[in-house]
């Protein structure tokens, strides 16, 4: 959507340093989308070191940070969790796997999506798409100078966000349940205002709020021998 901004898609082959050193990948896509594709193929000790400038995206310092985006498959052959056909990992392979994707590494994504194997196909024309995701856009910045509902300063959040009371005991029913801190509730405030921009409604309904909570990345948290793909498994079961 902003072609002038850089997209940087590094190898998951990369060390630490040529990932977030000072010349590293992280800064080099400047303002603009840093894809990380194959994340479960990063050493551990990279998908550690990228807590420190992730975590840089909701600071101060956000107009400087690139927006992260990570895609990896559930487990290393790629089945697990599929409907038809059979995982070959085993449980210990599988759960070497999930358990490099830490609290808190996942806690500093916004979201977090499962895709399905086939394309789920939501018939949305494409001009519909982007008509309403400029209007969504449009609304973010009449909201302020920061980019997007993810850079709103901590202290305007609440102001900004424009939350019903219904909406706020839904999200902090789920915080309070989930036992994650206080940065996990701010992600699920700012992706239920998004919610509310992209329906175009002035406050976040609860329906925003339900929205926001189904698609927190704490859903991939390794919680049990069901994995971190357990919650999002046992909705379509
Ligand atoms: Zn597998």
């Amino acid at each position: 959507m902003e072609p002038n901004l850089p997209f940087v898609e590094p190898s998951s082959t990369l060390s630490p340093v040529q990932l977030v050193g000072a010349n590293g990948a992280f800064w080099a896509a400047g303002t603009g989308v840093l894809f990380m594709d194959e994340l479960g193929e990063m050493s551990l000790r990279t998908l550690e070191v990228l807590r420190k400038p992730m975590e840089a995206q909701w600071s101060r310092d956000a107009a400087q940070v690139p927006q992260t985006i990570g895609a990896t498959n559930p487990c290393p052959c790629g089945y697990h969790g599929h409907q038809s056909i059979e995982c070959t990992c085993g449980s210990a392979r599988l759960s070497r796997y999930q358990e490099r994707f830490s609290g808190p590494f996942l806690d500093r994504f916004q979201m977090g999506l499962v895709l399905g194997r086939e394309a789920d196909s939501v018939a949305v024309p494409w001009d519909e798409m982007v008509f309403k995701l400029r209007m969504a856009q449009e609304r973010q910045r009449a909201r302020g100078p920061w980019l997007g509902n993810s850079g709103i300063p901590l202290e305007s959040l609440i102001q900004c966000a424009e939350i019903t009371r219904e909406a706020m005991e839904v999200l902090n029913g789920w915080h309070k349940k989930s036992g994650l801190g206080l940065r996990a509730l701010h992600h699920a405030m700012r992706l239920a205002r998004t919610a509310a921009d992209w329906g175009q409604r002035a406050k976040v309904s609860e329906q925003d709020a339900w929205l926001s909570i189904s698609l927190h990345a704490s859903q991939f948290r390794f919680t049990s021998k069901s994995g971190p793909w357990g919650l999002a498994r046992s909705s379509s079961t």
